[in-house]
């Protein structure tokens, strides 16, 4: 599914168990000798009957929202049984029938989500059959399964249906063998009125009926998972065509609505130039005749893979020059590119069972920064690898909550919580180090024979291994084992010994003190593709468990950073001499380091001080540096860290000033040379970017001179706010909100209603978050469960935002708590990941952490915590043990004390 981090950080799915539905049909007293007697109590389907064809003709009535269904599956005996057991969600079955087969009697167990089918004669095995099912539902008014979208044009409202069927969505638009290896074909078609246009994975045709009525038949697919399966129906769109491919015989659309497909045309281009890239890097051809995108006004996640038809969230789609900023864009440039890489990761072979997920998941989260790169260069996107996915994973894989990449799953609750960093992020991360551990040639050779072997069929994460350790003599498996298998990843430890030698340990790294003596005797360690850099040479050493570890130096070495590129799923600490030579060499000539190297060395310097394992003053040793920096990599992570030690300490008058004084003076030269538009080490997007990485900062550090700027910003351009440069027009309308009052947060918000693009949209509704007005916090609160003015998409970052301000937690958090039911109606199981973890990013005192189990106790009461519930309680336990060590600290260094 669609991509990652930013905005999709907050699509991570954590779903609730939807087992809190009635039964509404008793399940049917069955005779225990029967082979198939367990799966009456699991969610997992038996494997005695496969589909191999479907044909699905669903008869769409937008004018209602509802649907009827009629499915014909062509299935296959395994082994010869009397029931059939399918996926069935929110559907009223009309009749069900088989081939052969005169009485069919039927029962829904809406807590499993399962038809279970019963015949009074055997099916015989190795045999064909027929199983049609007649069925009446709605086109659902939540965002998955066939559900609603509405979009207004000139004063109109229009309506379309779309389909989000990832991960268990398809059983609630038709009854299926709903599960990733259950491939079959599939021809659908759509009845729906006149005015209206069908699309589906496969290219169609269109026949008139009557009463104003068509229905367009779609080719047969070829053999994939249901999960894949999409079609959406609209009218007042439009679409980009041009063609791809090897044979430049595949047709690619970008449709939207006809408002907007002016914005589309980055999005065909570089669909088109993605494809071609892809079809060479992984050594096999498109195999669709077209691939379709779309832009769909309500969606969930930021994209979704389907095959032959992607669907976007309109702000990962579109892109407007006038309105788009640079890092808009490269959203855009990451989104398709990771979609696309599913096309054949994912769609042409699929993981076997969910608990593979991140196969997909992580394998798209690191090619997307390939197939990026390659086409939009100058958006220097895999550079960025640290900054956008690394570091955000490197946190999460510290939690004792975390889980590992590889993970047993059974239901459908289960498999929405893997939609998270650890299968996207530390994912993707791992297979960058692989990738660089055994040179990108031998890992691209693999990857190509992995995906021929498998194709149109399953794997599991084992049969990458093999095919990638026949190209290399790194045991790939064995090395990988240690990292998918368990979570957390390790620190290594950096001595100097004697002037020619550096001895390496290794011990599994926890953010927290407490967690770290409550696991010191587990036996965590990793195979570790060590690499390395000094002044005179570098390298790449495999570092073992439990066997000693030395790298040699050679005469002459003045400085030795390990994990070159920070391409390492790893942290890093030296010795006082090993960080003293590295502190020397950033005042000296930090440029002998690239970008990625200096943000690593500042994160890792950070994160070690917030274990307990370095001092605070390191890091801010090491940053002193930074009045030299012109890169947006290394400044992004040290604003981050600068920001969150600042935000933690507000309630101590003191040290919260001595901290802002501090980053503003870092922070006072580079952007002053920015400022006077002085060459920086890179050019447009990247400078762009750290211009409003600094500003940013500058306005959370209270600089008025940055203030007064914005502020004069806007009131010289507020008519017309285009000319405002959009790098920077989300951070002044936020400064004008917070500052001002009543009347400036209704000026920006009558921009808000009035805008009709997404990406000014979302500007607008995030900075109506910055007011400090209670009452205008509260008004906005409502909105984001009302589904209204504030759309059902986007509700839930008005509410993560609030919860991140000092002004608005404590408000967010009681209209939490008061409004919870309507929460998770509103955003179901996702609501867990959400809105618990904003919740967790301010609280840092003991009476919050008790608060928040005792709301945890009433809405769960005794049932298992979603994963995200309880990585946000250890977030808070690590923010007290944390803000009491660095309070001593940094009283010392700053007062003196
Ligand atoms: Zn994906």
């Amino acid at each position: 599914m669609g991509a990652i981090l930013f905005i999709v950080i907050a699509m991570l799915a954590a779903f609730l168990p939807r087992n809190c539905e009635e039964l509404k049909s008793p399940v049917k007293a069955t005779n225990s000798s029967q082979e198939d007697i367990i799966p009456s109590v699991s969610r997992r389907l038996p494997e005695n009957i496969q589909p191999i064809h479907y044909d699905l003709q669903i008869d769409a009535r937008l004018s209602d929202w509802t649907f009827n269904g009629l499915v014909t599956i062509l299935v296959k005996v395994k082994k010869s049984t009397n029931r059939i057991i399918l996926h069935s969600v929110n559907q009223t079955i009309k009749s069900v029938a088989v081939t052969g087969h005169k009485e069919a009697t039927f029962t829904v167990d809406q807590t499993l989500q399962q038809l279970k089918i019963e015949l009074n004669s055997k099916l015989e095995t190795s045999k064909t059959y027929n199983l049609t099912i007649e069925y009446e539902s709605v086109i659902s008014s939540g965002l998955d399964g066939f559900y609603q979208s509405t979009f207004t044009d000139k004063g109109k409202k229009f309506r379309l249906a779309t389909t989000q069927m990832e991960p268990n969505g398809a059983r609630r638009a038709f009854p299926c063998f709903d599960e990733p290896a259950f491939k079959a074909t599939f021809t659908i078609s759509i009845i729906h009125d006149k005015k209206y246009t069908a699309i589906s994975n496969m290219p169609g045709t269109t026949a008139s009926l009557k009463h104003n009525r068509e229905k367009t038949t779609f080719s047969k697919t070829v053999k994939m998972s249901t999960y894949l399966v999409a079609f959406v129906v609209f009218e007042n769109f439009g679409f980009v065509q041009t063609t791809t491919g090897k044979h430049n015989n595949i047709s690619v659309r970008v449709y939207a609505p006809s408002f907007e497909v002016n914005k589309t045309h980055f999005a065909l281009n570089t669909t088109r130039e993605i494809i071609k890239h892809y079809e060479k890097l992984f050594g096999i051809e498109f195999p669709l005749p077209k691939s379709d995108m779309i832009a769909i006004p309500d969606f969930s996640a930021g994209a979704m893979e389907n095959w032959g038809l992607i669907t976007y969230r309109r702000t990962a789609i579109l892109y407007d020059e006038k309105t788009s900023s640079g890092r808009d864009k490269q959203w855009v440039s990451i989104v398709i590119a990771h979609e696309l890489a599913h096309q054949w990761f994912g769609n042409l072979v699929t993981m076997k069972w969910w608990n593979d997920l991140w196969l997909n998941e992580g394998f798209a989260s690191f090619v997307e920064f390939l197939g990026s790169d390659a086409v939009n260069p100058e958006l220097r996107t895999l550079e960025q690898f640290y900054t956008e996915t690394q570091s955000g994973a490197l946190q999460a894989d510290a939690l004792a909550n975390s889980h590992p990449i590889d993970v047993q799953v059974n239901d459908g609750a289960e498999i929405g919580e893997l939609f998270d960093s650890i299968s996207y992020n530390k994912g993707s991360s791992i297979l960058y180090m692989l990738y660089t551990a055994m040179t990108p040639k031998k890992f691209k050779k693999g990857l190509g024979q992995y995906l021929k072997d498998f194709a149109y069929s399953n794997a599991e994460t084992k049969d990458l291994w093999g095919k990638l350790e026949n190209t290399t003599n790194i045991p790939v498996a064995k090395m990988m084992n240690t990292w998918v298998k368990k979570k957390g990843f390790p620190v290594v430890m950096v001595k100097k010994i004697g002037d020619r030698k550096l001895s390496l340990t290794q011990e599994r790294f926890f953010v927290s003190q407490n967690e770290r003596r409550k696991y010191k005797d587990d036996d965590y360690t990793w195979i570790i593709p060590i690499t390395y850099k000094t002044n005179i040479d570098k390298g790449m050493q495999l570092m073992y468990p439990k066997k000693d570890f030395t790298i040699n130096l050679q005469k002459g070495t003045e400085w030795y950073k390990v994990n070159v590129n920070q391409t390492g799923f790893y942290r890093v600490n030296y010795d006082d001499a090993g960080w003293n030579s590295i502190i020397n060499l950033l005042e000296r000539n930090h440029t002998s380091l690239n970008p990625s190297d200096r943000a690593g060395l500042i994160s890792d310097s950070f994160e070690l001080s917030r274990a307990g394992l370095e001092k605070i003053s390191r890091f801010l040793n090491l940053t002193k540096y930074l009045k030299k920096e012109k890169s947006y990599v290394p400044w992004k992570i040290a604003t981050l860290n600068l920001n969150y030690v600042t935000s933690m300490l507000k309630d101590n008058p003191e040290i919260y000033a001595a901290l802002t004084n501090h980053t503003r003076e870092l922070i006072k030269d580079t952007l002053k040379s920015l400022r006077s538009n002085s060459k920086t080490s890179e050019e447009n997007h990247l400078k762009k970017s750290l211009n409003a990485t600094l500003i940013s900062t500058a306005l959370a550090m209270g600089d008025n001179e940055t203030i007064q700027e914005a502020l004069d910003n806007y009131r010289k351009n507020r008519n017309s706010t285009s000319n405002i440069d959009s790098s920077i027009r989300g951070l002044v309308y936020s400064i004008y909100v917070k500052t001002g009052c009543r009347a400036e947060w209704e000026e920006i918000f009558d921009k808000f209603k009035k805008e009709k693009d997404p990406t000014e949209i979302r500007r607008l509704l995030l900075s109506l978050t910055d007011t400090k007005d209670a009452e205008l916090l509260k008004k906005l609160l409502k909105m984001s469960i009302e589904s209204k003015i504030i759309r059902k998409q986007d509700g839930y970052m008005v509410v993560k935002e609030i919860l991140q301000t000092h002004a608005g937690h404590d408000l967010a958090w009681n209209f939490i708590k008061r409004n919870w039911k309507t929460i998770v109606k509103t955003w179901s199981d996702k609501a867990y990941s959400r809105i618990f973890k904003a919740s967790a990013s301010l609280k840092s005192n003991e009476y919050d952490l008790q608060e928040m189990k005792f709301f945890v106790q009433s809405i769960l009461g005794n049932k298992p915590r979603p994963r995200a519930v309880k990585q946000s309680l250890e977030e808070v336990e690590r923010n007290i043990e944390w803000k009491k060590r660095i309070k001593r600290e940094l009283s010392e260094l700053f007062l003196k004390l």
